[in-house]
């Protein structure tokens, strides 16, 4: 959970999802929507899959017993180098080394390191210095030391030299500005990326949600359908949901920003008169009350969504009353 995401953040969703899955024999067991509804609203969802995949590994492979190299670690599901080494040395005081963001930029200052860190010849300079570093005694304290300093004494924007028992020898802080170091990673202008999504209301009330793939973005969640941009949408719900429209209106729209893209969301709220799907509803499409806003795993932007559609009960009302929805749309 900490990997992308600060611990305040985390607290919170580690709390409930330790709860559910006190050990790894119960996250084996569990079923991915379970660990999925746990994990909604955190973001970075490879990380659940992997973790529910890697605990299905272990616990089947390895008889519920972790690896104790970094290189069985690194074959496993969604842990790299320094995860496996940070596993090693805090649970076993195994001599392992790590570099995850906070420690790289700590050794990056130490030595005034020029260049962009993601560069891989300055990559593999730090974990030699990290490797050279790592202490055969003691390494779950140092380990843990390391990255807590980082954390919260040389942050990024405000380090506390002052308070850092590094200061003596460190050659950022000599050089007067230690936060010229690391180099920022170049930037790049995001694409954006527009999509309509469904709201669609059933004569209940309830409204539809699709899986999506369990891989890619938002994989294994449930989320509302998408109507690309360029189809007529109640000629496409008809094709595809095999279900009626009769009235839409489309909310102001949402941007949602990826790591490599921004999304624009295009909501559009409709009821239907109308579902006749050619099969029994499948594993993939539910109708979702409302009122259990917390029973699946959506990501955080349609979980948004539907509370804003739960809040606004007027918007039937408005529904009925809207007559040229396709103005609406243009509007
Ligand atoms: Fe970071 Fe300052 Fe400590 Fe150097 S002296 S490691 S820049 S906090």
């Amino acid at each position: 959970m900490l990997q992308q995401t600060q611990v305040t953040t985390v607290i919170p969703y580690f709390l409930r999802f330790i709860k559910q899955f006190p050990d790894l024999k119960t996250l084996a067991k569990a079923e991915i929507d379970e660990v999925l509804a746990l994990w909604a609203g955190l973001g970075y969802y490879a990380r659940a899959r992997n973790l529910h995949r890697t605990a299905k590994i272990i616990a089947e492979e390895y008889h519920s017993q972790f690896p104790q190299t970094v290189d069985a670690l690194q074959k496993l599901p969604g842990i790299g180098r320094s995860t496996a080494g940070a596993i090693l040395a805090l649970s076993s005081n195994i001599r392992a080394p790590i570099l995850d963001g906070n420690v790289r930029r700590v050794l990056t200052r130490f030595h005034a390191i020029a260049g962009w860190p993601g560069i891989s010849a300055i990559t593999e300079q730090l974990w030699e210095i990290a490797e050279k570093y790592t202490p055969k005694q003691q390494v779950a304290e140092y380990t843990q030391a390391m990255m807590d300093l980082g954390a919260t004494v040389c942050t990024r924007s405000q380090p506390k030299c002052d308070s850092c028992p590094l200061q003596s020898h460190c050659q950022a802080y000599a050089s007067g500005a230690p936060t010229r170091y690391p180099i920022s990673k170049p930037t790049k202008q995001l694409p954006v990326k527009t999509t309509h999504m469904l709201l669609l209301n059933n004569q209940q009330g309830e409204i539809l949600l699709i899986k999506r793939p369990p891989v890619g973005i938002w994989g294994g969640l449930w989320s509302l359908p998408e109507c690309p941009l360029n189809e007529d949408i109640e000629n496409w719900c008809q094709k595809y949901l095999f279900c009626e429209i009769n009235k839409l209106i489309t909310w102001p729209s949402l941007r949602h920003t990826f790591s490599h893209f921004h999304l624009d969301i295009v909501p559009i709220v409709a009821s239907i008169s109308h579902w006749a799907p050619p099969l029994m509803e499948s594993d993939n499409a539910v109708w979702y009350n409302l009122a259990q806003i917390n029973a699946k795993g959506v990501a955080a932007p349609i979980k948004q969504l539907l509370t804003q559609l739960s809040e606004n009960k007027r918007l039937c009302l408005e529904l009925s009353s809207a007559k040229n929805y396709k103005k609406k749309l243009k509007d």
